[in-house]
């Protein structure tokens, strides 16, 4: 069985290892799990359902009131995570992820509410904090009496979070805070603040993580942001001007911030991917209504092929989508420790299938759908940001992709060590020598080494599997290739890197479905199995199509035109063939 401290379903993968164990079965809620969940999914369809028209209204006047904040903390939704001997429900990852998704079907400003708290404002104190701060804290957390906030962003550092200026001295027993957070989600009513200073002036880094409370001295927050969307969720800035802060706040290590910051953000991922997956079953709804009710050149709309296509699209995107997701909550459920690879692919999977399908929605709806009468365009505009916050997608590709070249190149500096080993100790420095090249034999020839292939997957997604299998030893390599060629400076070889993590991404969600598909066939057969059958016959096509694009361009010099006139641009500040 693979160690849950260290598999990597991923990082494996990129080495042409497919560590099927991780996958399979795929996670599925006891029925313990399924019977609390369902209650709780009940009582907040209740709740929610009657708000439809608030929800809209709350967006146009950018607010969400008091009183409704006071129910969802009355519901028990600020003590989702939190284990139940602090007075939280206790969910693990899935319970969780499968709420938020519920809150997105309705209203992303009330998921992402919620989502701040419970995914990052206070999920560094569950992660890391200690007994003392725990009790302290979580009970009030539980109830919603403390909302918590998340404080990293600054104007001058966004993704470069490492490059933040708040600052944090020592002064005895306390740590005196100066500096501002912007773009803080609950910033305007929040008590609890997570926030991350510099705790020595010297060059960047050395960063420290604090609690801090709405009660300290000298903790304010400016006004509403006007946003595009998640209009009535609150965004402020947060202001921290000689806050004393006490030495038994700080979470975590002193000097180890940074780490603090990537772990919480790393754990919340999967309530993101959830809120999307909510919000495509929502717009899959509404588009599936409005294309039969809506008649044009005689017929329904949903008789029309090119309309049937985009829904039937949605439904792959969706499906996908909810398998990685849940299969990544499942992985933390159980205990798998090195998610932050699957993590990050979740979140930029989810939210990039929910930005496709709320434009193809709102493409369904026609003109009613750019209305601001209809759910539509209020969907495109709340779920817009997804893809910025919580780590760019940008910035993730690269992460993912870096993540996996860094194991290959782990591997080739085993390879040179052992180089040097061959000549100290033969036995020693042969053995994996020849582990590396029987690899790379492996994965040139096709002929498959160690955990090249599936094993326990159902006989009849053999196809798919095959295909999965062919298109590992590819990715494998590809990203060998691409270290052997650009060494370290692969860091710098954006295009590449993105390529590599699209296929990625792609892989990984077909493994996940693959997964998910194989175990209903095992556990139910074949025919319950039928139109999930189809999706993964579906989606597979879809992913041979665009890893076969992305890895055969990796290598290529296709886009440095791009780049060149990029640059132009850049450089004169417009468009240069206006010809007038
Ligand atoms: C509604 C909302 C809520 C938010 N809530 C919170 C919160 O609760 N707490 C919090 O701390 N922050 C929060 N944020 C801030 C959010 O996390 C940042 O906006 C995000 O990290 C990106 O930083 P930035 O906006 O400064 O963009 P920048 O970092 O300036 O990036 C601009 C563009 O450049 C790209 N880019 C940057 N660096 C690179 C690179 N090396 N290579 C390639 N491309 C690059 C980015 O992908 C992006 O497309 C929130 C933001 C919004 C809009």
């Amino acid at each position: 069985m693979p160690d849950k401290k260290t598999a990597s379903f991923m990082r494996s993968l990129c080495l042409g290892r497919i560590e099927e164990e991780i996958l399979l079965p795929y996670p599925e809620p006891t029925a313990q799990e399924k019977e609390t969940l369902s209650a709780v999914l009940a009582t907040l369809k209740a709740m929610l359902t009657p708000r439809e028209k608030s929800f809209h209204e709350w967006d146009i006047a950018g607010e969400m009131p008091a009183e409704f904040i006071r129910e969802l903390k009355e519901a028990g939704l600020f003590g989702l995570v939190i284990p139940e001997a602090h007075g939280g429900l206790g969910f693990g990852a899935t319970a969780y992820s499968r709420v938020i998704q519920e809150l997105g079907r309705f209203d992303g400003s009330t998921a992402v509410t919620v989502g701040a708290h419970s995914s990052i404002g206070m999920r560094g104190l569950l992660l890391l904090g200690t007994e003392e701060q725990k009790a302290r804290y979580l009970p009030r957390l539980a109830t919603g009496e403390l909302v918590a906030a998340f404080c990293l962003t600054e104007p001058g550092a966004g993704s470069d979070a490492a490059g933040i200026k708040t600052s944090a001295v020592r002064d005895g027993d306390d740590w005196i805070l100066n500096g501002e957070k912007i773009w803080i989600t609950n910033g305007g009513f929040a008590d609890f603040f997570t926030v991350f200073a510099k705790t020595s002036l010297e060059g960047r880094g050395h960063i420290t993580a604090f609690l801090v409370t709405r009660d300290m001295a000298g903790v304010t927050n400016g006004p509403h942001e006007d946003k595009m969307g998640l209009r009535s969720s609150s965004t402020t800035s947060v202001a921290f001007q000689d806050v004393r802060v006490p030495a038994s706040n700080v979470l975590g290590e002193v000097g180890k911030g940074f780490k603090v910051a990537m772990r919480i953000l790393n754990a919340g991922r999967t309530g993101l991917g959830g809120g999307a997956v909510g919000g495509m079953k929502r717009l899959i709804e509404l588009s599936s209504a409005h294309a039969r009710e809506r008649v044009q050149f005689g017929r329904p709309i949903a008789q029309f092929e090119t309309i049937r296509q985009k829904i039937g699209q949605m439904v792959v995107d969706c499906y996908a989508a909810e398998s990685v997701v849940n299969l990544v909550a499942g992985l933390v459920d159980r205990g798998y420790e090195e998610v932050a690879v699957e993590a990050a692919i979740s979140k930029v999977l989810a939210t990039e299938a929910l930005w496709r399908t709320s434009d193809e929605a709102l493409q369904i709806a026609g003109g009613a759908g750019y209305m601001r009468e209809l759910p539509y365009e209020r969907a495109m505009r709340d779920c817009r940001v997804n893809r910025i916050f919580e780590g760019t997608n940008e910035i993730l590709r690269l992460f993912i992709a870096l993540a996996a070249v860094n194991d290959v190149a782990e591997e080739l500096k085993d390879l040179a060590h052992s180089m040097r080993d061959v000549l100290a100790d033969p036995i020693k420095g042969f053995g994996v020598l020849s582990d590396y090249a029987k690899r790379r034999a492996s994965l040139a020839t096709g002929l498959g080494g160690a955990k090249a292939k599936f094993t326990l997957l159902a006989p009849s997604v053999a196809e798919e599997a095959r295909q999965f299998e062919d298109q590992t030893r590819a990715l494998a390599v590809a990203a060998d290739r691409l270290l052997r060629k650009h060494g370290k400076r692969i860091v710098d070889e954006q295009l590449a890197c993105r390529r590599l993590a699209d296929a990625m991404i792609d892989l990984f969600s077909l493994a996940a479905v693959l997964a998910r598909v194989s175990t209903r066939i095992e556990d139910h057969g074949e025919a319950a199995a039928g139109r999930e059958r189809d999706i993964l016959r579906a989606f597979a096509g879809q992913v041979r199509a665009r890893v076969d694009g992305a890895l055969a361009g990796i290598d290529s010099d296709g886009e440095r035109d791009v780049l060149a006139l990029g640059d132009q641009a850049i450089e004169a500040g417009r468009y240069g063939w206006d010809n007038l």
